[in-house]
């Protein structure tokens, strides 16, 4: 496919007369930033928009554009942005004073409502992101269980710690990604979301293996979906096989159900990490689990045991502002139907979506599952049909691949229409997405897709 040079894309030349303010700044970030982006998935060519606030399911741009957001703070917000309630607790913190560097009761409060929420976190340690969090979880599981190797799924993204980095988009034969020691790599065992079985032949011949990481709905919120029932066959076997099972709720905890992807399927882990949801759209991670793991981290079981305790620190775990946000957060998201509506809004919006799609007569698919939703952008022109497409009978790096051009263009062209969406291409909804907010971005989708035509990226 030829895709356009820059000069003569409408979809650009459209794109950046509505956007002279963020492209501004995007010069000036160019001389100070990689690429001018402070995070990868924030990268867009020519440059992405500048938002200068938000509120509830929309966000405006400093050129006073409106967007309907689905990017929503890269899936940290649930009750969609700047609750009312979460923002009081936040003022009434910040008035309290930012860091205390002490011990205080909103971190009190924040472990207990993850304790009430998620039954298997016997025990809670915060971290300040979710890639600590997985970090520390890698490093309890090692300490406790006294072996070196970690099994993930490839294309299961969980931050960008060394551990975490080869076979997520690239590096699927587990070599190390650059920066990254080969010694770590190759503690680290990669196995095929679509060959999940192996993992009890991987177990019987390898005693050095101490956990099993993975994202419970699977890789990317369930782009390439993980069945329930592979999840509770790999609680099985790695139970069977003495090997821990940690899940990475960072996207789904507290958003799939209150009680995250394990209470929904009824699978307990012995470790899980939690972050974005957790902290109510403040920095904030955590790694929960049973007590005898997190045990590694406390001064007299170390003591009383005879182990060497892990070493912890952090300036900002449990920050009094991201505390008072996560309890705010937590509570609405225990007490009201949070979950529920979020879920429902992407089902609804998949079903316009794809609608969308058919009239146009477009061989792309909508899918996903609770509030996610995902667009696959047929790379090989295979010609999908909706009712024919099924995720989890395809080629995982066929669903993680875009035709080139194809997901930047169907961003910008969605941004000319007042909507943002993430650039895999998908996003997820909040509870904060109204039916207009739904009917909206399908109006915006097809009109972003008669941009791409005419461009010729489609
Ligand atoms: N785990 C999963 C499943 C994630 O999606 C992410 C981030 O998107 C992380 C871990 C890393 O979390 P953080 O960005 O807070 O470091």
């Amino acid at each position: 496919m030829q895709v356009p040079t820059d000069s003569k894309s409408t979809i650009i030349s459209t794109y950046r007369q509505k956007t002279p303010g963020s492209e501004q700044l995007s010069l000036d970030a160019k001389g100070l930033f990689p690429s001018g982006v402070t995070h990868d998935a924030r990268h867009l060519d020519p440059y992405g928009i500048y938002v200068e606030r938000a509120r509830g399911s929309h966000k405006w741009d400093v050129d006073g554009n409106r967007y309907i957001d689905y990017f929503g703070g890269h899936g940290a917000l649930l009750l969609g942005h700047n609750h009312p309630q979460v923002i009081k607790a936040v003022h009434e913190a910040l008035e309290r004073g930012t860091h205390f560097g002490a011990n205080h009761a909103l971190e009190v409060r924040w472990a207990d409502s993850i304790r009430r929420l998620i039954p298997s976190a016997e025990r809670v340690r915060f971290t300040s992101s979710g890639t600590e969090a997985t970090l520390m979880a890698v490093r309890l599981a090692r300490a406790f269980a006294g072996r070196n190797k970690i099994i993930r799924v490839k294309s299961h993204f969980h931050g960008w710690n060394d551990h975490m980095s080869s076979g997520y988009t690239s590096h699927f034969d587990g070599s190390p990604t650059a920066g990254v020691l080969s010694q770590v790599a190759e503690n680290v065992v990669l196995l095929s979301p679509r060959r999940l079985e192996e993992l009890e032949d991987v177990l019987s011949g390898d005693s050095d293996v101490a956990a099993v990481l993975l994202e419970p709905t699977g890789a990317l919120f369930g782009r390439i979906p993980l069945l329930p029932e592979s999840l509770m066959a790999i609680r099985e076997i790695t139970h069977r096989h003495g090997v821990l099972l940690i899940l990475d709720e960072v996207v789904t905890g507290f958003r799939v159900s209150p009680g995250g992807a394990q209470a929904l399927y009824g699978v307990s882990p012995d470790l899980t990490t939690l972050a974005k949801v957790l902290a109510g759209g403040l920095p904030g991670g955590a790694v929960v689990g049973r007590k005898e793991i997190l045990d590694r981290l406390d001064f007299k079981a170390a003591r009383l045991e005879g182990y060497e305790k892990i070493h912890h620190a952090g300036t900002f775990n449990a920050n009094p502002v991201s505390a008072a946000a996560g309890v705010a957060a937590l509570g609405l998201i225990a007490t009201t139907d949070a979950c529920e509506r979020a879920n429902a809004a992407g089902a609804r919006l998949r079903e316009r979506l794809s609608k969308v799609l058919e009239a146009e007569e477009v061989s792309w698919a909508v899918y996903g599952d609770f509030s996610a939703f995902h667009i696959f952008t047929d790379p090989g022109n295979r010609g999908v049909t909706l009712s024919e497409f099924d995720p989890c009978q395809m080629n995982f790096e066929e669903l993680i691949t875009n035709p080139p051009g194809v997901a930047a263009k169907l961003r910008l062209a969605l941004l000319i229409h007042g909507v943002d969406i993430a650039g895999w291409p998908g996003g997820s909804c909040s509870a904060a997405h109204s039916e207009e907010d739904l009917e909206e971005t399908a109006r915006a989708f097809r009109e972003a897709i008669r941009m791409m035509k005419v461009d010729g990226v489609l």
